[in-house]
């Protein structure tokens, strides 16, 4: 059975590999099929497109949408997107440019707990127009004021911690919507930060699916068996499409590897297809 991996991100968000090497790493892992999801952006595509010819590996066009609703973070895949259409690219671009906006009064709230770290110096580690939370935590990393990116989000960045600073987000209707308007079909990422189960788990893909979302990604690298077993009955009942995928970052998760998640991840490359059917008929 081959194997696909349906979520990575790259240096384009918050990923510590270019899409180059993410993709040799795929090559490795024997990975037939791979979709890059950065955070808000789209141009890791490009990059993934060429070497993925090269290497005789499929690329989806992909991107990973954070939306909050009732007070829980939801992060809406969207796949085979049209990743040159202009209003998409518009819209993320706003996307981020309001999360650099939180970026630098996080920097102030760590400034005003005595840590000596500038915007500067997290722009200049990043070195992308994706800047993130990770950033701060490798630059906290770097400066030895925590230990790991974990360390740097329990004592600070996390919500709750002193220096975190609550970010707006669009809903979930809204990012699904963005992403079919370019031509994708909108997944659920992870439904477990959805932090319910069962019947209100239940209601509110219900929900979701009205408002145009396609499948729910029940394979992932930190699910436990009976969570990919909930999420694939869930969507058989539903009637939705099911994908899955590492998430993988390089550094900032390494316990994370490209196709095989923590080891036991296998996404079965037959759930392509019926993705790939429903962005035809978008
Ligand atoms: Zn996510
Ligand atoms: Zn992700």
């Amino acid at each position: 059975m081959s194997r696909i991996d349906l979520h990575l991100h790259t240096t384009h968000s918050d990923g510590s590999l270019p899409p180059a090497e993410v993709l040799q790493l795929a090559h490795n892992a024997r990975v037939t099929a791979l979709a890059i999801t950065d955070h808000d952006i789209l141009s890791g595509i490009p990059e993934a497109i060429a070497t993925g010819a090269e290497l005789g590996i499929e690329i989806i066009p992909g991107v990973e949408i954070s939306s909050c609703v009732g007070g829980s973070e939801l992060h809406i895949l969207g796949y085979f997107i049209d990743w040159q259409d202009s209003e998409l690219i518009r819209r993320l671009a706003a996307l981020r440019e309001s999360r650099h906006a939180r970026n630098p009064q996080i920097i102030e709230r760590l400034r005003a707990l005595g840590l000596d770290v500038t915007y500067k110096e997290v722009r200049d580690l990043a070195g992308t127009d994706s800047v993130g939370r990770p950033h701060i935590a490798r630059l906290l990393m770097d400066k030895k004021y925590v230990t790991s990116a974990k360390d740097a989000f329990d004592r600070y960045l996390a919500e709750g911690r002193p220096a975190y600073v609550a970010r707006e987000l669009p809903q979930p209707a809204d990012a699904i919507a963005w992403i079919r308007a370019a031509g994708g079909v909108a997944v659920l990422a992870h439904p477990t930060w959805a932090k319910v189960s069962g019947e209100a788990l239940n209601a509110l893909l219900r929900t979701l699916k009205a408002d145009g979302l396609g499948g729910i990604e029940a394979h992932y690298s930190t699910h436990t068996k009976r969570q990919t077993t909930e999420y694939l009955d869930l969507a058989k009942r539903l009637n939705m499409l099911v994908t899955g995928g590492s998430d993988f970052h390089g550094i900032t998760k390494p316990d994370i590897e490209v196709g095989t998640g923590r080891g036991g991840l296998k996404v079965p490359a037959r759930l392509l297809e019926p993705l790939k059917q429903a962005a035809s008929q978008a």
